[in-house]
């Protein structure tokens, strides 16, 4: 080290950086979140940048955070900055440091549940906010930054609520933004629709029996036929995204055996066994095609044998990325200008932007991290300070071409 230099350590930290730091440490971990931790830190914040805090509850317990800033035309259709503030739990024993504790290595990697997903966003947005309302700018559309709980379990108590309170229709949105992905090369990817996730559980009825017989027509000749062909399927799509390099994993449909039940003891024949599928189905493909064939599944498979879902989504809507779209050229103009190569996808799961574009908003998932390897949901979730930072510049020249956008 040269004299007098400071160790890194020591070294003067971004107060934005400070800020996500801090925000990591709130424990917004399911099962549960401090939800009333985070919705304070945001009160704070919004004071500290001087904007207007209000929350709307839209189940108990339940709140929504907005944060507002108004344009100078207020009845244009206005820009939706929207993150979630929960996280996915962790297995500590795996982690190489606490993931409630925001440790900064010395390369600048910091450490914790809610890095890449999505934390990270929901500073970026508000420090680039700052920086934009500091430099006295102002836009003609409103810009809401919004909070939203219970992303991580389905957003049945948060987002599908949000959407359809009438608060939420007195917003006015006109365009959104919301969560992506980490890309590990220096492209940034960018979502604009996503695979439609089913869960189906199957059920096989055969005859029962003595475990030393032939018994004809059991369950699990049945359940066989079942995992064959749900598993058949996966093989083809599996082959079709590794036998074509234009093709991204949201372009086809995943099926995974995830739960199995049955059986009494070793020498009785059950009369029913159990499989349950977790299939994400990509935007192109028609569902109810899809369903049929999941019928035929069934009825080949033998006599008796039923299914039913536990989760079924039919939200095909997809963003337009065309040239023409105004929302897109604007988007992808800004990233051009400042030498960003994008990657368009399709999102291959979930993500709280389905319930936005089903009533017919586009919504752009963007989450400005490049050279970061993808570690949503995984052990030792990090993502370095200087390409947090790198994304609250990027995002302060996307919002006023955004906001900016003409009727
Ligand atoms: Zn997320």
């Amino acid at each position: 080290m040269p004299e007098g230099a400071l160790p890194k350590k020591q070294k003067c930290e971004d107060h934005a950086v400070t800020k996500f730091r801090e925000y990591i440490r709130i424990k917004t971990v399911h099962p549960t979140p401090d939800y009333d931790g985070a919705i304070s830190f945001l009160r704070n914040y919004a004071e500290e940048i001087g904007l207007p805090f209000r929350t709307v509850e839209v189940h108990p317990a339940r709140l929504v955070a907005i944060i507002t800033w108004e344009g100078l035309d207020p009845s244009l259709p206005s820009i939706m900055l929207n993150s979630h503030t929960d996280v996915v739990p962790v297995f500590k024993e795996h982690w190489k440091v606490d993931p409630f504790v925001a440790e900064k290595m010395e390369n600048g990697d910091i450490y914790g549940r809610g890095t890449q997903d999505m934390k990270s966003n929901g500073i970026i947005y508000l420090e680039a906010i700052r920086k934009l309302k500091t430099e006295g700018q102002r836009f003609n559309r409103t810009i809401h930054l919004t909070f939203v709980p219970d992303e991580e379990i389905g957003g049945k108590l948060g987002m599908e609520k949000f959407v359809v309170h009438e608060e939420f229709n007195k917003l006015n949105i006109g365009f959104a933004f919301d969560e992506g992905l980490a890309n590990p090369t220096s492209a940034f990817t960018v979502f604009y629709g996503e695979r439609a996730p089913w869960w189906i559980r199957v059920k096989c009825s055969g005859n029962p029996g003595h475990g030393s017989r032939f018994i004809q027509g059991t369950a699990a000749e049945k359940f066989r036929r079942i995992i064959n062909s749900f598993l058949d399927f996966r093989a083809q799509e599996e082959k079709k995204l590794n036998g074509n390099a234009c093709l991204k994993l949201g372009d086809v449909t995943t099926v995974n055996l995830t739960n199995i039940q049955g059986g009494v003891q070793f020498n009785v024949v059950p009369m029913d066994m159990y499989a349950g599928f977790d299939i994400r189905i990509a935007p192109t493909v028609d569902l109810q095609e899809f369903e049929n064939k999941v019928k035929n599944w069934c009825t080949q498979a033998g006599d008796d044998v039923t299914y039913e879902f536990h989760q079924k989504c039919t939200i095909q809507d997809t963003t337009s990325i065309n040239e023409t779209d105004p929302w897109w050229k604007t988007f992808s103009t800004v990233c051009e200008n400042m030498g960003m190569t994008l990657e368009p996808e399709i999102f291959p799961a979930a993500t709280d932007s389905r319930f936005i574009r089903e009533i017919g908003i586009p919504a752009l998932g963007f989450s400005p991290m490049n050279n970061t390897p993808i570690l949503l949901h995984d052990h030792n979730e990090f993502l370095n300070e200087d390409i947090f930072l790198k994304g609250i510049d990027i995002y302060a020249a996307i919002i006023p071409a955004i906001a900016n956008r003409s009727a």
